[in-house]
């Protein structure tokens, strides 16, 4: 309990639960706590709704669908007889109508949800942490028995020379960019950096992805190897092992001087994009001051059960540093007000968390890569199918992509799925559910599967540790 609390002070600033951030993370843990009958201070900075609605998930995906009608109407030269025809007449038009949906869902699922929990006040502005651990905002001091922090993260900015002498853009800005630019540098090849990318690369933008370390490094090297491919052949030019050496302004834009195994190499662009990564929200908070840890990456140390280091202080979400997607800053808020709140002591488990991106052939995966497996000291078989061997890919005649297993050599346990194709982002959640429920690639690849579908494809990849699947009829009966 916090220090300065006496269970009998009621005034209007004194709460069960304050949650210190209004996203996504922040909305689950005030609504699952007013729904148990709490007073909840839910306490926003910036625009409501946070990173997902307003400068993340939603117009990332928007324009993502977008250009998507370019690039189909370029692929319809696959099929025999053919012919169609794409192309952006305004672009600006396409980053307003995304902007109408981001506005219309930030009503819908935040600002108009509000009104619905009476147990929520919802209390504009920047909360800082003062020692007895209650919080200040602005002028007002509000206490509460429990505090959950979902105080988010920003785009991360690296410390390279001249940096601070050239313009750049961040995820935020670049889908607000109302122009295009003739040429785009894209800093870091991890899942933002992709998918902006080929938004730009699609819409007719030349655009260079500059990396360390390649496009989606903690993928299993055969996705990053087949996503590196297939961005190539659209154009995208994906350079890695490169050491940042320094940036400077040139004629309309930006030069990026690099060195790649020992040689000098200069990157020019009209546009910079930096992604490479993000920091979590902690700086306004003054944890110093209230005893609460940080790790190495700046993230809140928390427990399984979502406590941070100082008593009845808990933290969800982008701010923990880890699993930054939206339904896990949801999930781990849902856990983080029940155990505050209920007195329940819920661990959070992220063993079969799907992840996504969502570029075009789509990656997905869930569980163990086999490098993972192998060091958690698994015998590790590993099942790898190209879309090749995968009948509705060889309809589409788009056959960009790969599943790969990774199982138990003794139980024949699943123990990872990955998957890069072009729709198979939702087959993801088959391959979660066998995991979690400790399915074997024998059970999976008995499981009836619909006849031509991306997700047949897992059946398919199941069979292939024991099958070499070029020698099944149809159906893989
Ligand atoms: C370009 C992009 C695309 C993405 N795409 C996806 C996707 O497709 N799927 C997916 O699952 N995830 C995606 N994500 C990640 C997802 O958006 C985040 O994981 C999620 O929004 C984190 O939610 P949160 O509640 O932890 O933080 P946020 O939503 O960032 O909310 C934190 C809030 O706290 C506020 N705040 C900060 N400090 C204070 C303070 N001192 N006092 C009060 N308030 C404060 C912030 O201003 C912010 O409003 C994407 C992210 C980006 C950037």
């Amino acid at each position: 309990m916090l220090d300065l609390l006496t269970p009998n002070i009621v005034d209007t600033d004194t709460f069960d639960l304050a949650v210190i951030g209004a996203g996504s993370a922040g909305f689950s843990a005030a609504i699952t706590a007013a729904e148990d009958g709490a007073r909840v201070a839910l306490i926003g900075y910036g625009t409501i709704g946070g990173t997902c609605v307003n400068f993340g998930c939603v117009p990332s995906k928007a324009m993502i669908r977008a250009v998507e009608t370019l690039h189909t109407a370029k692929a319809a030269a696959r099929f025999d007889g053919v012919k169609a025809t794409a192309s952006v007449t305004d672009w600006a038009a396409m980053v307003a109508q995304k902007q109408a949906l981001v506005d219309d869902l930030r009503a819908a699922k935040y600002v108009d949800v509000l009104p619905n929990y009476e147990g929520v006040t919802y209390i504009e502005g920047q909360a800082r942490f003062a020692k007895d651990g209650s919080l200040q905002v602005g002028e007002r001091i509000i206490r509460a028995l429990k505090v959950i922090i979902a105080t988010g993260s920003s785009p991360h900015v690296p410390d390279i020379p001249g940096l601070d002498g050239v313009d750049w853009l961040d995820s935020t800005s670049a889908l607000e960019q109302a122009e295009l630019p003739k040429s785009l540098m894209v800093m870091g090849g991890g899942y933002i950096g992709v998918e902006i990318a080929q938004i730009f690369a699609r819409a007719g933008v030349d655009v260079t992805i500059v990396t360390r370390r390649g496009l989606l490094p903690e993928a299993e090297p055969e996705v990053s190897k087949a996503l590196t491919k297939a961005f190539s052949d659209e154009g995208i030019k994906v350079l890695d092992g490169l050491a940042y050496d320094s940036f400077e302004k040139s004629g309309e834009g930006v030069t990026l001087h690099t060195t790649h195994n020992g040689a000098a190499v200069r990157i020019e662009a009209e546009k910079l994009l930096l992604a490479t990564g993000r920091v979590p929200n902690t700086g306004s908070l003054a944890l110093d001051v209230a005893g609460i840890d940080t790790n190495a990456r700046g993230g809140i140390v928390i427990d399984p059960q979502m406590r941070s280091t100082r008593e009845g202080v808990y933290a969800t979400g982008d701010v923990t540093g880890t699993d930054q997607f939206v339904y896990m800053a949801a999930y781990g808020a849902e856990l983080a007000a029940k155990n505050a709140m209920n007195g329940n002591t819920l661990n959070y488990d992220n063993s079969v968390m799907p992840a996504v991106v969502f570029s075009d052939p789509q990656v997905a995966s869930v569980g163990l890569t086999e490098a993972l497996a192998k060091a958690a000291g698994h015998e590790v078989v590993t099942s790898v199918l190209g879309l090749e061997h995968v009948p509705r890919a060889l309809a589409a005649r788009d056959t960009r992509g790969l599943i790969k297993l990774v199982a138990d050599k003794n139980s024949k346990k699943l123990l990872g799925a990955h998957i890069i194709a072009p729709e198979g982002a939702d087959s993801i959640q088959t391959a979660a559910m066998a995991l979690k429920m400790g399915m074997t690639y024998d059970d999976l690849g008995a499981m009836i599967f619909p006849y031509l579908t991306t997700v047949e494809g897992l059946k398919l990849a199941a069979q292939t540790f024991e099958k070499d699947v070029a020698k099944l009829s149809c159906c893989a009966g």
